[in-house]
């Protein structure tokens, strides 16, 4: 107990004391410890309305000065008044710092209330997304950013994704947004500009079309000259075949990178998804495999293939073609002769799935995020000798992007890869189902 307590306690024994002996005195103790009790209530009552008007902030009223005990709870007041001044001070100037620092942001940043109401926005925002911190405050920001991307985003709520749209102040600018929960039913939506980003992918798409473009023509001369004179008879040339047939080689090489090279520029750069048509699969795969058998060759490797001949999907057949023939391809060139390759082709729960299964090599774990990159190769001179390109698995990426799947590469150092192609159900067509509306048509 403080001092100043023990001092009051004190005080009031004392009082009562004397009270109770004059009272006794006068034969009135009851009287006088009453009339005690009264005054020592009195008085303390007249501190706290004291108190109680100090605190409240009335100027005129001064803190509670009599009595050690009042004096130390104003103090303590006191004290905690300053700090909490202090700490406000503080706050307001960080707070103030925050704003300088999000109006001076280049990207546009919207705090969002319930309902996805608009609470505040920096300068950017009113720039970029055109909304203005006086007339928009409070209306709800799909009635403000009316594009059909941004609103649907909106509405699914994660957090991990952003949309790409045209600015609603200028169709020119290219926006990407993303939208942040944070606090209690608090969104920020932060949008940059990516048209100078789009426009640069944009002017290197056209700078590699248009190179393969130019190259494939003289590359198809050569090429062709070359096959002309390797086929002439002519005992004049025996003495140039050997090195003939490495320039046709080299000129083959280059031409497949440079087709290659198109297909991705084509894949990467169509806006628009083509119409799908039935793709026969298993059929598709008989013919890949076909191909791979001659790859193969004297290395005689063990292909089998696993597929449900009921099993078509919708999709692009030259694509596909083009995806899953990697993947079989790799597997002939990255596995050992006479081991096994098994190509499967069926549909679960989880979706339509492709997979190629191989005895090879194995791939170490810190290569397989990298695989798909343009012209990654774990070993150059084994891809350049086997034929590759190192485009491959980038373009059955893309392939599989356009047909709302992906591929997922599981493998184990000196045991094999799997590379397994993941279709969602909803490309999943029926052969007895095609065939019954062909005739349908036909009929027609
Ligand atoms: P490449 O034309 O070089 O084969 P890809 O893009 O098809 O290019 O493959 C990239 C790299 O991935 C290859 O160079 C190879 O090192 C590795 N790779 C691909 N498939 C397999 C496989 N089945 N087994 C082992 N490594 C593989």
């Amino acid at each position: 107990m403080s001092r100043s307590w023990r001092v009051l306690l004190r005080r009031l024994v004392l009082a009562f004391l004397g009270a109770a002996l004059l009272g006794w005195l006068v034969d009135r103790l009851l009287l006088a410890l009453l009339l005690t009790a009264l005054v020592s209530l009195a008085w303390q009552l007249g501190q706290l309305y004291r108190l109680d008007r100090w605190l409240s902030g009335d100027r005129d009223a001064s803190p509670p000065q009599v009595g050690r005990v009042w004096d130390g709870i104003a103090a303590h007041v006191t004290r905690l008044r300053r700090q909490s001044r202090k700490r406000k001070r503080k706050l307001s100037k960080l707070f103030s710092q925050i704003q300088q620092a999000t109006a001076a942001l280049p990207d546009a940043a919207v705090i969002l209330g319930e309902d996805d109401r608009v609470v505040w926005c920096n300068g950017a925002a009113q720039q970029m997304l055109g909304l203005s911190p006086v007339r928009d405050i409070g209306l709800p920001v799909a009635h403000l950013l009316r594009h059909p991307d941004f609103v649907a985003f909106l509405h699914q709520r994660r957090p991990s994704d952003n949309v790409e749209f045209s600015a609603p102040v200028d169709d020119a600018l290219l926006l990407s947004a993303r939208i942040v929960p944070y606090g209690k039913k608090q969104r920020l939506l932060l949008a940059t500009d990516i048209s100078r980003v789009r426009r640069l992918e944009q002017v290197r798409r056209d700078f590699v079309a248009n190179v393969s473009h130019e190259l494939r023509t003289p590359l198809t001369v050569i090429s062709g000259y070359l096959e002309t004179l390797l086929d002439s008879d002519s005992p004049a040339f025996d003495l140039w075949r050997p090195p003939l047939h490495r320039m046709q080689e080299q000129s083959r090489r280059m031409l497949h990178i440079v087709e290659d090279l198109l297909l991705l520029v084509r894949l990467e750069s169509r806006k628009e998804r083509p119409p799908f048509k039935p793709v026969n699969v298993p059929a598709l795969l008989a013919t890949i495999v076909d191909d791979a058998i001659a790859l193969s060759d004297e290395q005689a490797h063990l292909i089998s293939v696993i597929a449900d001949p009921e099993l078509w999907i919708a999709g692009s057949e030259k694509e596909l073609h083009s995806a899953f023939a990697n993947l079989v391809f790799n597997a002939v060139r990255y596995t050992p002769a006479g081991r096994r390759i098994e190509i499967r082709w069926f549909a679960d729960d989880g979706g339509i799935h492709l997979t190629v299964e191989d005895e090879g090599e194995g791939i170490a774990p810190h290569h397989i995020p990298r695989l798909t990159e343009r012209f990654y190769r774990i070993n150059r001179d084994r891809s350049r000798d086997s034929g590759g390109t190192g485009l491959g698995l980038s373009i059955v990426k893309h392939v599989l992007n356009h047909h709302g799947g992906q591929l997922r590469i599981s493998s184990e150092l000196g045991v094999g890869s799997v590379f397994t192609c993941d279709f969602p159900h909803e490309l999943r067509m029926e052969r007895t189902a095609i065939s019954a509306r062909n005739v349908t048509g036909s009929r027609c």
